[in-house]
């Protein structure tokens, strides 16, 4: 049996059944056998495989997004470029490199990056090292200034508490067990006012998700934001609203069963976007948008051709590939969606019009 099995199967012996929470924490961030902290997670010899590592031109296209919104902000500085999960570095890589076309803004920021993965963060060390950044332990070391933040497939491999609808009020959905196998079992049912508006949208038997540690993230980048100004971009897949099972393990790219093999697998929900910036205030909130269309607004498919251009044959093909894989509304398109949060004093975003 897998040694972290062993170890939630203990805890599940010791206390009862736990939280799909605190099963998470576990299965990804356990010290020594979490799967995030264990060798190559991400990219294609990893179990899944993200954006910025499909193709350059993402992240290269997300720099020059960033760039403009600096410049149509008035070129505040000093100010902090944040990445908040950066995984193997690719993405702040590409951004920075389209970023040179305006020395001033990357003269401009201070680099930040916030990670909790010790393998990743090693790998970033080595993807970053020409461009100084700092690693932040938590928010509150932000400096006091704008910032320019960004979260790629961030929030979604944060932890989820799952409830289901009962007659009156919510069971959770948690993990317990028979025998040596991990199952999911649901508890008594009880009043819980975090959903107490979702009794009105719901009805018997539907799942609705909740991940509170999301909120901490979010409110330690407004914070800067609406005293010094700046911008949130967060890419992620999910929707305007929580409703259904979402919960889901990704193993060699193959979808599998969450509890099966914790610590093998990449555990990750989809994200609601709208509880995100449910109770926030005094700061502005983009449309939410496919990614295949705010691509498209940057300009991908001109990108994609003048990249076209000097290449051929199998390369050719690949290119193509990829970039319909970012935008195509059966692929990353429409189930990826983007969303800005900036302050109330400046513009929407080009990319949201
Ligand atoms: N943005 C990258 C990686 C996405 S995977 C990309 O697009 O390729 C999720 C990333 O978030 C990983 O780097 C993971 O280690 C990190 N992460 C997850 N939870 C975190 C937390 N609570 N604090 C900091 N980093 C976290």
């Amino acid at each position: 049996m897998l040694p972290l099995k062993n170890k939630i199967l203990k805890e599940i012996n010791a206390s009862g059944p736990i939280s799909i929470e605190r099963y998470m924490e576990m299965a990804l961030f356990d010290r020594k056998l979490g799967y995030y902290n264990k060798a190559n997670p991400i990219g294609s010899k990893g179990t899944f495989i993200t954006a910025p590592e499909i193709t350059q031109v993402f992240g290269e296209l997300i720099g020059l997004f960033m760039v403009q919104y600096w410049i149509d902000c008035g070129q505040f500085k000093p100010f902090t470029l944040l990445e908040l999960g950066p995984g193997k570095g690719t993405l702040m890589s590409d951004l920075l490199r389209s970023s040179l076309i305006v020395p001033d803004y990357l003269d401009s920021c201070n680099l930040c990056l916030l990670e909790k993965s010790h393998s990743l963060k090693e790998q970033q060390m080595k993807n970053l090292q020409d461009t100084n950044p700092v690693w932040l332990d938590s928010l509150e070391e932000l400096p006091d200034q704008p910032v320019i933040a960004l979260a790629n497939e961030f929030f979604d491999t944060l932890p989820i508490r799952q409830f289901v609808r009962g007659k009156k009020y919510w069971q959770e959905r948690l993990v317990g067990k028979s025998g040596d196998s991990l199952q999911f079992e649901l508890s008594p049912e009880f009043e819980f006012k975090p959903l107490e508006g979702r009794l009105k949208d719901t009805s018997e038997g539907d799942i609705v998700e909740i991940r509170t540690g999301a909120l901490g993230f979010i409110q330690g980048i407004l914070d800067k934001i609406k005293k010094y100004g700046g911008i949130f971009l967060i890419i992620d897949y999910g929707e305007s609203q929580s409703l259904g099972d979402t919960f889901q393990a990704l193993e060699a790219n193959q979808y599998a069963n969450p509890l099966a093999n914790p610590g093998s697998a990449d555990l990750t929900s989809h994200v609601d976007f709208g509880a995100l910036v449910k109770d926030i205030d005094d700061i502005s909130v983009s449309p939410l948008l496919g990614q295949g269309k705010f691509l498209q607004n940057l300009g991908i498919l001109q990108r994609s051709q003048i990249l076209a251009k000097n290449l051929t044959g199998e390369e050719l093909e690949i290119h193509r590939k990829a970039i319909d894989r970012l935008i195509s509304p059966h692929q990353m398109g429409n189930l990826f969606k983007v969303m800005a949060i900036y302050a109330n004093r400046q513009p929407l975003p080009q990319g949201f019009h």
